[in-house]
């Protein structure tokens, strides 16, 4: 496959941009703002045309609002990603993660290497080259199209969150959102071969949980019968053996049936015959792995421990955290009471933290639906749309308060194993699913 100019210039463009090592730090006095300054920087340099005739505001710090004037002030449209990135150092990457090297992966496929091609830097570029081509050729949109860049979408989110904002605070409600989140897939689903379309129209919710017990410290000579950290260690196992109740939501037996309806027999007959299958189908993604027991149902995960500070001294305060990623259809306050339920231990302390209910559910019927689905049938013969709920968060949440359709997929093919390099080492992208995705946010921008 050999490039043309057009593409080759997109190509340089993502590969300067990898460069930028734009990391998110959890503790935000660690992160170097000096990157994110010169990644806002470089933009007008690579993007001169937008930045001639889009207006550009920086929000929250240093997130990025631009607006494309349309024809019509009739409902606009906002096209989002984020530039920041979870830090990544060369050890075990086969090129740096800052190298934005092209090369090969195993199959040798053409590839750029490095940290935020794939989430969500190569999100940001396709829609940057596609908006630059359109502007070039003469077209104005419709309706105004905003452009969201979050800065800080691995950490606090708070960017998109005054993005919101400000769009509220002048009375702005998009008719279409589409962010990160999906992908074009295969074999996900037992009985289909052909490449899947996975749109995300919901994500779960998500909440740190703290389960707390005090108790008078003393000398680990003398202990008491229920120690502190005992009687936490109790609550885990208590609450581990009593998962969360599994059920299907709408959108769940939507994706079953869509997916269904192109699997083999007899899984045809099975996934299309809900009335009489459901009961086994559910019995099957309860068990069936980790990842479809969490389609599922609000899921639970201890991941944080602390007692004593000294091997010789009772704690006298024992904490676990839990994180909990709550279904939709389900509630936080659901999810506190079930773990209530499970501990049983009035002398256990719950307390939510940081608690974000699941999103609303966005429609699968309809012009912003219709007008996705279309654009990836075109870019992507051959592959089958489906909606489903994303497991993870997005920054794309905060915009379900100001807008009904809300949409979250990347226009990349990945592999499981790719998809496997997203917050991990060896993070590329395919040089022909880049370019495809500019494909991508042409067709769908001039139907906006
Ligand atoms: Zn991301």
């Amino acid at each position: 496959m050999t490039e043309d100019t057009a593409q080759l210039r997109a190509i340089a463009n993502l590969q300067q941009l990898i460069r930028i090592p734009t990391m998110s730090r959890l503790d935000e006095t660690e992160t170097d703002w000096t990157q994110f300054q010169l990644f806002i920087d470089t933009l007008p340099q690579l993007y001169p045309l937008i930045h001639e005739h889009l207006q550009r505001e920086l929000v929250g710090g240093y997130s990025l609002l631009y607006r494309w004037p349309g024809r019509s002030d009739a409902a606009p449209s906002v096209l989002m990603a984020h530039y920041d990135v979870v830090p990544a150092t060369d050890e075990g990457w086969q090129h740096p993660p800052f190298s934005g090297e092209r090369g090969e992966d195993a199959a040798g496929h053409p590839v750029i290497w490095g940290r935020g091609t794939l989430d969500d830097k190569g999100s940001l570029v396709v829609t940057l080259e596609a908006v630059e081509a359109l502007l070039g050729e003469g077209f104005v949109p419709d309706n105004d199209i905003y452009l969201s860049f979050g800065h800080n979408e691995e950490t606090a989110g708070d960017g998109a969150q005054a993005a919101v904002e400000l769009l509220e605070s002048r009375g702005i409600s998009p008719a279409f959102v589409l962010d990160e989140g999906g992908a074009v897939v295969e074999g996900i689903f037992p009985g289909v071969d052909d490449p899947i379309a996975v749109i995300g129209v919901a994500e779960k919710g998500i909440m740190t949980l703290t389960m707390t017990v005090d108790q008078e410290g003393g000398h680990a000579s003398t202990p008491p019968r229920l120690t502190a950290t005992a009687r936490l260690a109790k609550a885990i196992v208590a609450l581990n053996s009593r998962p969360f109740k599994a059920r299907f939501t709408a959108t769940n037996l939507e994706m079953i049936r869509t997916l269904g309806a192109h699997a083999r027999q007899p899984l045809r007959f099975a996934f299309t015959n809900l009335w009489l299958t459901r009961g086994l189908l559910l019995w099957l993604f309860r068990r069936l792995g980790d990842e479809t027991s969490a389609i599922v149902r609000t899921t639970q995960a201890v991941t944080q421990l602390s007692g004593s500070q000294a091997s010789n001294a009772l704690a006298e305060r024992a904490v676990a955290t839990v994180n909990i990623r709550v279904a939709v259809g389900s509630s936080v306050a659901d999810a506190v009471a079930h773990v209530r339920r499970a501990v049983n231990d009035p002398r256990v302390k719950l307390e939510a933290q940081h608690p974000s209910e699941p999103s609303p559910v966005s429609p699968t019927t309809g012009r912003a639906w219709q007008l996705l689905k279309a654009s990836v049938e075109e870019i992507y013969p051959g592959t089958i749309v489906t909606p489903y709920v994303m497991l993870g968060a997005s920054d794309s949440r905060h915009f379900t308060r100001i807008s009904h359709n809300v949409y979250r997929f990347s226009p990349f093919e990945m592999s499981k194993e790719e998809r496997g390099t997203l917050h991990a080492m060896n993070e590329r992208i395919r040089v022909s699913t880049f370019l495809r995705g500019i494909e991508f946010y042409r067709r769908l921008i001039r139907g906006l």
